[in-house]
């Protein structure tokens, strides 16, 4: 790390359990006059659209709920005309990162403000890059775009919104999480920042994440939590990720497999295939997590041994056939990853057979 960037980016972050409530009083400070709300149905089921509508009062426009996993253009598009027809001039984006996803897009079309309202863990929400899923030549590819324009303005991080979230989608998130900060230590436009934003968060989420997914109702341990995912989202905001991020980006653009599941599938495996190249990296993470091993590969070993143990303990899928890929889907995800520049990132080079298997080996 002799030479590095870094760019930092104007926002307010508010944390907290009924951070939510602040609505109000961030639109009046910012002379924000109307939102509109990009999110999904699970909102309106649970009464968080209801309660947003309500907080807003007259500043409030319209709601667009129906996003979808991975950021459709289309989705993208109804939320352009949606933000237009109200005249918006802030959007409040509320859940996940496809939500968030969602309303970067239109921002970064419109040019309006957002004010993020996570409901998973995925980071999303401080990060200048979103992903939309577009078809092209007949394959569906999740295409990301970098704009400082899209970082949200301001973050409200209600841990309380959290207590809902169902424990797969806990789990996943988490691990998707995790993730940041596994490749941020690794990645080769790492600074002392994001290290030490990995580093911490990692350490947070390790020790809170099975908590959360046992006792979902534990404001504390969500808390903290949401607090290592807000240090995963720093540490990924400011460098490129690498092979696991490529990988799960294909997964899900090209065949649908949700995000944070694909995390908790490739991750163990990234971490195997980098554990010679990144070793010291790696093993600095173990180390924070309390893994004690022999020098720095068996340390990034055990690292990756502890994320797959993880992934049963925690119940989630961790082979590509038990999420619906097929084996013949194998070639094509390998050609498309192996193309994808956030693969190219990666530390350790990959040619396309080598990515096949890799692939193999988690299929
Ligand atoms: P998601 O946003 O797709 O949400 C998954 C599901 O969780 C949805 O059905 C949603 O309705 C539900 N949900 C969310 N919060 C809930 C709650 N509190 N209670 C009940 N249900 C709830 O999943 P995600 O993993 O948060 O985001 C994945 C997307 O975000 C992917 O498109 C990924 O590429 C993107 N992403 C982007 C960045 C970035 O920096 N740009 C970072 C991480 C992820």
């Amino acid at each position: 790390m002799d030479k590095f960037r870094y760019a930092s980016y104007p926002q307010e972050i508010i944390f907290g359990a009924g951070a939510l409530e602040q609505i109000g009083v961030v639109l009046a400070q910012n002379n924000w006059t109307r939102a509109c709300l990009v999110t999904t149905h699970s909102q309106r089921v649970n009464g968080n659209l209801a309660r947003l509508q309500n907080l807003l009062g007259a500043k409030w426009g319209a709601a667009f709920d129906a996003t979808q996993p991975h950021v459709p253009q289309q989705n993208v598009d109804d939320a352009i005309q949606l933000a237009r027809e109200h005249n918006a001039d802030v959007l409040v984006a509320l859940g996940g990162g496809s939500a968030i996803g969602v309303a970067k897009a239109t921002c970064h079309a419109l040019e309006i403000p957002i004010i993020a309202i996570p409901t998973t863990y995925a980071g999303s929400e401080v990060t200048p890059v979103f992903g939309v899923t577009r078809e092209r030549d007949g394959v569906a590819r999740k295409e990301t775009v970098n704009h400082p324009r899209v970082v949200p303005r301001v973050v409200l991080y209600d841990p309380a919104l959290t207590l809902d979230l169902p424990r797969e989608l806990t789990a996943s998130t988490g691990i998707n999480a995790f993730a940041h900060c596994v490749e941020a230590v690794y990645s080769a436009a790492r600074n002392p920042l994001s290290s030490a934003a990995a580093l911490y968060g990692a350490r947070l989420i390790y020790r809170t994440l099975p908590r959360c997914v046992e006792q979902g109702a534990d404001l504390r341990a969500r808390s903290e939590l949401m607090q290592g995912a807000y240090l995963a989202g720093m540490a990924l905001a400011n460098v490129a990720m690498g092979l696991h991020h490529g990988v799960c980006h294909v997964l899900g653009g090209t065949l649908n497999v949700p995000h944070g599941i694909a995390n908790a599938i490739v991750l163990p495996h990234a971490i195997r295939f980098n554990a010679d190249a990144c070793a010291a990296e790696l093993a600095q993470l173990a180390r924070e997590i309390g893994i004690e091993a022999e020098g720095d590969e068996l340390a990034a070993r055990e690292l990756g041994k502890r994320v797959a143990q993880w992934t049963r303990l925690m119940q989630l899928p961790a082979r590509l056939r038990d999420v619906g890929v097929r084996e013949t889907d194998l070639e094509l995800v390998a050609r498309l990853a192996a193309n994808s520049k956030t693969v190219q990132n990666n530390p350790k080079k990959i040619s396309e057979a080598e990515m096949q298997n890799f692939l193999s080996e988690m299929w």
